[in-house]
């Protein structure tokens, strides 16, 4: 991309302030995290209630990037760079797209439905790769931002394009159709997704059929409510299970298969794909009906669709061998999703040491060596220790970039490869699928049973989103990561969150906290329940401590005279009702006399804890803690003629009591996705899924017995299932002899019997499974708080409880 910003001015309608009108940009961003970012770019100050990318400029120009697209200029870098002034910079990005689409005249297949569009796309681009050089949007890149960045990916070279669009609610598919400009439609299914967006369906259709609106073929299952709102100009390509459309569908499950016949143009024949389920069924077929509209022959689209495989699109964190982090990314290998790939290194990451194990690079549209001069220097300006290439061309081409190691195939590295020479580094995995780096993968992970608790990091942003956007643009947000960040993983979500703008991290040990810091968090953490023995320590990692009592403080001071330390951060604990730690009301003219001309501690903030901000009945108590906090703090910064951070509400102080929400809150279970109250609940995302497997499935006679002590006899001919799961794991016993269930395939299978240490039996009568299949402990069903309900306790403790030795995956969409 070379693009004149002369160019850009009159293409995104901007006004223009800035010292070098004669420059060009090369690429595109909206992250200012990215380590891409440089003189080339053109970085879109995007808006959002979590991340003005605004406040980010200033940053950026130290870095060297050049051009940005604003609503404002920030006061302190007008004149340091060239600004395109926009009302909206959401809309100029697409604007820009909307210019950028238009320089090039290729083919386009635009995809939408309310499901299936990703994996139409990821196979289309598998069926079609060997044709064609094809850009396609990256992961589910389908959104008001995803597609401008999907289709500001287009190079000289591509010749074939399949872009995937999504919408949640009216008046977003008109923005996409200009951007994306397809000749080829296809619909894949309409179902209840998003229906909340809509007024009715049939507002739904036809808000997506308007991404079609200048295509020249449109590609669908046949359905009278879609085909009631085509305009007449469009011409159709349908299929059918009936005999009422261009293409005549017959599917018959065979063993794990699918037979699928196909009568079209009056010629029948077969194809086999590897799945029976009916939404692949349905895929396989969009997908189907593109190859014979290109006019491929039978047999080479029965051979292609044979090889169609499950799609994974998520990029995995996971523990691997000799305290190594891996991302696995295992499935694609083209230069747009090496981008990502590299950026999600960036953010992730555990280690200052980062290898990358990469195959050879598909489908750029860039001549190889051009490619591979681009990769070598997308590998340089991310500071990769370690190259392991495989593959005959990524061999060749990188031959010369320092520290490269070259096999020629996926089988080579791993016999020769020893598991030693791996330590204490973040791995990306990152391979197309016929390297089988899924292989590399199985070899590098760590081996743990097979029980996991997976975190889906997206969560955990939407919760944090959920609560700011109840609170006042400039509260701090402090974020309770205390006892392994409620069971989900501390460290990993004090990373996850230490680009989301949260001020403050809170642990109840000074351990804990040392833990983070030595991971590299270098956001400011207060210890909740320090013991003065850890004090020396506390202030050699910049931990801050909560102050409790007097005898506490003096303490403290004495540490830190003699580590002679100034200013240092304190946080002031008041008791208004709580009664577990803080000072009380007749304590505060000692804790003042204390305060009083000392510099070698700083009071950084002031704070109270509410009982039961969650429980309406005591709303008049919280109330009074809440009036006892305004009048002692107030006491103590008049005293002292300071002006700290005040903060007294949690999760369900945020969601009932905004109005004392002061300069900070202390958000904990509400981002691990448990409201306390049902309706907060409703708005929040399910973070943590507990899964384990099926070990062994039997069948038992009437009257037979399960588990420990008899306690449950079958009252008829049962199917039964064994999971590697049991109490040690943090599952309590009241949960089984009935009292509990697992999911798995979608059903319910109840818990019979005692459940043992680690293990517990499931009813699998009526549920079509097997051994290998997998079970959800809980998640979406059950959920947590039903469990805490069912058990008598509340979810903090069935989050926290569930043991170490289970494996913590995390993930992000
Ligand atoms: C744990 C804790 C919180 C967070 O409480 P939630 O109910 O999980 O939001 C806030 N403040 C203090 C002092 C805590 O110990």
């Amino acid at each position: 991309m070379s693009i004149q910003i002369k160019n850009i001015i009159p293409a995104i309608h901007s006004g223009f302030e800035g010292m070098h009108p004669g420059v060009a940009i090369d690429n595109v961003s909206i992250d200012s995290r990215s380590l891409q970012n440089n003189s080339g770019t053109l970085f879109f100050a995007l808006g959002g209630q979590n991340r003005d990318g605004h406040i980010y400029i200033k940053d950026l120009i130290d870095k060297g990037v050049l051009n940005f697209v604003v609503s404002r200029i920030p006061v302190d870098v007008r004149g340091k760079a060239n600004f395109f002034i926009v009302g909206n910079t959401l809309k100029a990005l697409q604007d820009f797209a909307i210019y950028y689409r238009q320089l090039f005249d290729f083919p386009v297949i635009a995809i939408t439905g309310s499901s299936g569009k990703t994996i139409v796309k990821e196979w289309l681009n598998y069926l079609l790769g060997p044709d064609y050089n094809i850009i396609r949007s990256p992961k589910s890149y389908n959104s008001q931002v995803g597609v401008p960045l999907s289709v500001i990916g287009i190079n000289e070279k591509h010749n074939l394009g399949i872009f995937e669009a999504g919408i949640s609610t009216v008046g977003e598919m008109e923005k996409l159709q200009p951007i994306i400009r397809a000749d080829i439609g296809i619909l894949t299914n309409i179902g209840p997704a998003h229906d909340e967006g809509f007024s009715d369906r049939q507002e739904k259709i036809r808000e997506k059929l308007k991404l079609f609106g200048y295509v020249k073929l449109l590609i669908l299952k046949r359905n009278a409510d879609v085909e009631k709102e085509l305009s007449h100009n469009i011409k159709t390509f349908t299929w059918s299970f009936g005999e009422d459309a261009d293409v005549q569908i017959a599917a018959q499950h065979d063993n794990g298969n699918t037979v699928i016949s196909v009568v079209y143009n009056a010629q029948a024949f077969d194809i086999t794909i590897p799945f029976t389920d009916d939404p692949s069924v349905e895929n396989a077929i969009s997908c189907l009906m593109v190859l014979l509209h290109f006019g491929y022959s039978h047999e080479v689209i029965k051979e292609r669709m044979a090889g169609l495989y499950p799609v994974e699109l998520r990029l995995q964190v996971k523990n691997g061998i000799n305290g190594c982090t891996l991302i696995d990314d295992s499935f694609s290998s083209d230069y747009q999703s090496l981008k990502i790939a590299l950026d999600f290194l960036e953010q992730h990451k555990t280690h200052s040491k980062k290898t990358i194990i990469l195959s050879d690079v598909f489908q750029s549209g860039f001549e190889t060596e051009e490619l591979y001069a681009k990769v070598a220097k997308l590998l340089s300006g991310h500071n990769i220790s370690q190259v392991i290439g495989i593959g005959e061309t990524i061999s060749k081409q990188l031959a010369d970039f320092p520290n490269f190691f070259p096999y020629s195939t996926t089988q080579e590295f791993l016999s020769h490869y020893k598991s030693s020479a791996f330590e204490n580094e973040t791995i990306l995995i990152k391979g197309a699928r016929s390297f089988r780096f899924d292989e590399i993968v199985v070899f590098l992970e760590e081996k743990t049973h097979e029980t996991v608790l997976e975190i889906n990091l997206n969560a955990i942003t939407h919760n944090l989103n959920f609560y700011k956007s109840r609170l006042k643009p400039e509260t701090r947000i402090m974020v309770m990561v205390k006892a392994f960040g409620y069971g989900s993983g501390s460290y990993e979500i004090a990373k996850a969150l230490s680009h989301q703008k949260v001020d403050y991290l809170g642990v109840a040990f000074a351990d804990e906290g040392i833990a983070l810091r030595n991971a590299g968090i270098s956001t400011p953490i207060i210890v909740m329940n320090p013991e003065s023995s850890a004090f020396a320590a506390m202030a050699a990692y910049n931990l801050e401590p909560e102050i409790y009592s007097a005898k506490e403080l003096k303490a403290f001071i004495t540490v830190a005279q003699q580590k002679n330390l100034s200013n240092y951060p304190i946080h002031i604990k008041l008791d208004t009702g709580m009664h577990r730690l803080g000072f009380q009301e007749n304590q505060l003219d000692e804790l003042i006399e204390l305060l009083k001309n000392n510099n070698l501690i700083s009071v950084k903030s002031i704070f109270s804890h509410l009982s039961s901000s969650d429980m309406p009945d005591y709303r008049d108590f919280t109330l009074d803690q809440i009036g006892k906090f305004e009048s002692w703090s107030e006491k103590i910064m008049e005293a002292l003629e300071i002006n700290p951070i005040r903060h007294i509400l949690n999760t369900s102080g945020i969601y009932n009591f905004p109005q004392a929400q002061y300069d900070m809150v202390r958000l904990g279970i509400g981002l691990y996705g448990v409201g306390n109250d049902e309706t907060e609940r409703k708005s929040l995302e399910t973070v943590g899924t507990l899964k384990t497997v099926i070990l062994q499935i039997k069948d038992i006679e009437p009257g037979e017995s399960i588990g420990y002590s008899r306690k449950f006899i079958s009252p008829g001919k049962m199917r039964i299932a064994t999971l590697p799961i049991g109490y040690a794991d943090g599952i309590r016993r009241g949960w089984g002899n009935e009292k509990g269930y697992v999911t798995i395939n979608e059903k319910k299978a109840i818990i019979t019997g005692t459940i043992s240490m680690d293990m517990m039996v499931v009813d699998v009568t009526g549920i079509d499974c097997k051994e290998g299949d997998r079970a959800v402990v809980f998640g979406a069903s059950p959920t947590v708080v039903e469990m805490a309900e069912a058990l008598g306790t509340i979810p903090y403790e069935i989050l926290t409880s569930i043991s170490q030795r289970v494996k913590r995956v995390f993930y992000k969409e």
